[in-house]
């Protein structure tokens, strides 16, 4: 697809998201014809595997356009990647397990962010100062400095993220009164199979009938799932290993207070480790105060490898020395792997060059009455972004092939 026409795609696909008020006072007659076909589309039933973002956008934008979505969900919760921590934080605080930062380019989450009335805040502390603590030696940062280095290609300024916490986003998705009642949590699907006229989804306990199916879960899951008939080799190559997701781990530290601003500093900053630090409790009022590292890759590994205790103590040691008093102001610590995690064993799909060239056409790929969505199967890999492309991108194909 090229620039243009992905954009198009984009702009309309948000369009037909929010709703048929807003598509219809627009100029814009192909988006009215899809409003007008939803009539004929009621008897259609879709089942959509995964309540992360990407099945929730799918879900909301077909039943705007009159499908029968059924969303059946592993976890006891919704969001997937998409989890704000609160416990067991004081002062109502929170910390994002995943989602956190948005890019000022990243339209499709800004506009579904808008279209629930979300507010958007400055992801990196706008007071106090950075620290960068490399080859033993830390470096205060001032904070206009710091703001306008880049992360990726984007300002550090320039991030931003949802008040409350971004399971706001997902949460505004599945208590629309377009899904509430549609997704199924604790239903782990363990088979799919494809008939002539239909497909078959089950859970082992229960059984359900679709014209169409669309699946969401990560491929390092994907193998949890028996597909009759397989699905393609590429696919299974993919979901055997053949696709590579880098593991990502966080460490939260509640301290007892904000010692760290006795020198100015916003508990924010970088080290050799790798390892990013943010304070999720920077705008946030209380006494105490959360720190956070943020490990990927061999990082990562290394922590995984540790448990809770030891992973804080390993932690404060490294603190000791970038923020004085880490040791003697802690009072609890929680993390979150999720390598470790179950339903995603990996953060994303991260794909070596030549992974990417093999495979990654394939994994969209529509197979039979299948579709296929989920960061993995995006341009925008590890991003919100991403996501909700594929699911928007799975949801039209879904319309165009009934
Ligand atoms: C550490 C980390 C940091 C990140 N930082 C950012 C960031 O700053 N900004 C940003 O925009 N994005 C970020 N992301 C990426 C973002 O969170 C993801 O791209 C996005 O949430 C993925 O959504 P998804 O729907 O593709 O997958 P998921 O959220 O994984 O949803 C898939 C769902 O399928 C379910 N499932 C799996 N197997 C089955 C089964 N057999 N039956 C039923 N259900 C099943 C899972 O439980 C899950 O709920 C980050 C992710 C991580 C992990």
């Amino acid at each position: 697809m090229s620039d243009f026409s992905r954009r198009e795609f984009i702009k309309k696909s948000i369009l037909l998201s929010l709703g048929a008020s807003y598509i219809i006072s627009c100029d814009d007659n192909d988006m009215i014809d899809n409003v007008n076909e939803s009539d004929s589309n009621n008897n259609k039933k879709v089942i959509i595997i995964g309540a992360g973002i990407s099945g929730l956008v799918a879900g909301y934008d077909l039943t705007i356009a009159g499908y029968d979505v059924t969303i059946l969900e592993a976890r006891d919760r919704i969001g997937g990647r998409v989890l704000t921590i609160r416990s067991p934080f004081s002062n109502n605080h929170y910390v994002e397990g995943g989602a956190a930062r948005i890019k000022p380019s990243h339209d499709l989450t800004i506009a579904y962010a808008n279209h629930f009335n979300l507010t958007l805040d400055p992801f990196y502390a706008t007071t106090g100062n950075y620290v960068d603590f490399s080859n033993g030696n830390r470096t205060i940062i001032d904070n206009t400095t710091y703001l306008n280095t880049s992360y990726g290609s984007t300002m550090r300024k320039n991030y931003l993220k949802i008040r409350g916490g971004s399971d706001q986003l997902t949460n505004a998705f599945a208590n629309s009164s377009e899904l509430s009642n549609k997704i199924y949590l604790n239903h782990a699907v363990t088979s799919i199979t494809q008939n002539s006229d239909n497909v078959i989804v089950d859970t082992g306990v229960n059984q359900f009938q679709a014209d169409r199916v669309l699946c969401t879960v990560p491929l390092t899951v994907l193998n949890k799932i028996n597909f009759t008939p397989a699905l393609s080799s590429e696919k299974q190559s993919a979901m055997n290993g053949g696709f590579r997701y880098a593991p990502a781990t966080r460490i939260y530290i509640q301290f007892k207070n904000r010692f760290w601003e006795n020198e100015s500093l916003n508990g924010w900053g970088n080290t050799d480790l790798p390892e990013e630090i943010w304070q999720p409790s920077w705008d946030m009022s209380g006494n105490t105060g959360v720190l956070m590292s943020y490990l990927r890759w061999s990082a990562a590994e290394d922590m995984d490898t540790l448990n809770d205790d030891e992973r804080n103590n390993a932690i404060l040691n490294r603190w000791e020395s970038i923020f004085e008093g880490s040791i003697n102001n802690f009072d609890r610590g929680v993390s979150k792997s999720w390598a470790l995690d179950e339903w995603s064993k990996g953060a994303w799909a991260s794909p070596t060059t030549s992974q990417n060239e093999t495979l990654n056409e394939s994994i969209s790929q529509i197979e039979g009455r299948l579709h296929f969505a989920g960061e993995h199967a995006s341009n925008d890999r590890g991003w919100m972004q991403g996501a909700l492309f594929s699911g928007l991108r799975a949801s039209t194909e879904i319309k165009n092939t009934n």
